[in-house]
């Protein structure tokens, strides 16, 4: 696969030209992480490559690459959303599968184009898209952006194959700040601090963060409690330590992630804000 003006991500790089070489290019890709910008533009790029007639594609030279380029070729479609918040409703996917069955005007694929997923394709929407993405039309590429995968629904991602784009944000400061209040609650003999941090999960996009945050702090715990040293915060990591077992440490990452599958599936907040802080407390000083 010729990568062009693509920069860096060279092991994405090489499991996509080896892909191509086999010939199993995926029917439904999810690009994640990166940049929003850079999520469009990889977009935009396998789209190109999917109707290029060139040589090594894409080659960038021929028309359906040039047209591709511009977002202006009649066999690529970037679903256009509605709404103040540009989303993808049912009305538009069930158009989108309906169009997908017609065979393409001038490439030998069709390519259809969701972005941002995470933000504009509610739950609804990803249930109407699910036959497709299983029993998916011929010469057909699907191509989903988000900024977190784990947003969208556990049988739309197993239908898909993903591509992280590599990411030097690191953790974000707020996410790991609330991180961090919950593993000082998990340890805290009051149950009133446990219950007020996890209370700070109060926005579904932090929350997956500072969960995915939390079950760091709680791998370096687990880490230093087998004598590692710890690589995000020792100080947390040795406050874990002195109250929880290696069994506890792997039930508290357990849940960790139970309550992220709720978050994905629409579960209220609040909800598992007291849910959480009831099994955390329950694992913790169970004896
Ligand atoms: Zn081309």
């Amino acid at each position: 696969m010729n990568f062009g003006q693509l920069e860096g991500n060279e092991h994405l790089k090489k499991s996509l030209t080896e892909l191509e070489r086999a010939q199993r290019m995926p029917h439904a890709i999810i690009i994640s992480s990166g940049s929003e910008q850079q999520r469009a533009e990889l977009a935009t790029h396998l789209a190109m490559w999917a109707v290029c007639s060139g040589g090594e594609k894409p080659c960038g030279k021929c028309k359906n690459c040039l047209n591709a380029e511009h977002r202006a070729h009649s066999d690529i479609y970037y679903a256009k959303g509605s709404g103040k918040t540009n989303i993808y409703n049912k009305d538009e996917l069930k158009g989108m599968i309906r169009d997908a069955s017609v065979k393409p005007n001038q490439a030998d694929r069709k390519v259809y184009v969701l972005e941002e997923c995470d933000r504009r394709l509610p739950v609804i929407s990803q249930n109407t898209f699910l036959k497709t993405l299983e029993e998916p039309p011929q010469d057909v590429l699907f191509i989903m952006t988000c900024e977190n995968s784990r947003s969208l629904l556990e049988t739309i991602r197993s239908r898909a194959v993903e591509f992280a784009l590599e990411s030097d944000s690191r953790l974000d400061e707020e996410a790991l700040g609330v991180a961090r209040e919950i593993a000082l609650g998990i340890v805290s003999p009051s149950e009133i601090d446990l219950l007020r941090a996890t209370y700070l999960l109060n926005e579904r996009a932090l929350a997956l963060e500072a969960l995915d945050a939390l079950t760091l702090l709680l791998r370096d715990g687990l880490s230093v409690y087998v004598g590692a040293k710890a690589e995000l915060d020792s100080e947390i990591a040795e406050a874990l330590c002195r109250k929880l077992t290696r069994s506890k440490f792997l039930n508290l990452i357990e849940l960790t992630q139970n309550a992220q599958s709720k978050i994905n599936a629409n579960v209220s907040l609040k909800l598992i804000s007291v849910w959480l802080c009831g099994q955390y407390r329950r694992n913790v000083w169970q004896k």
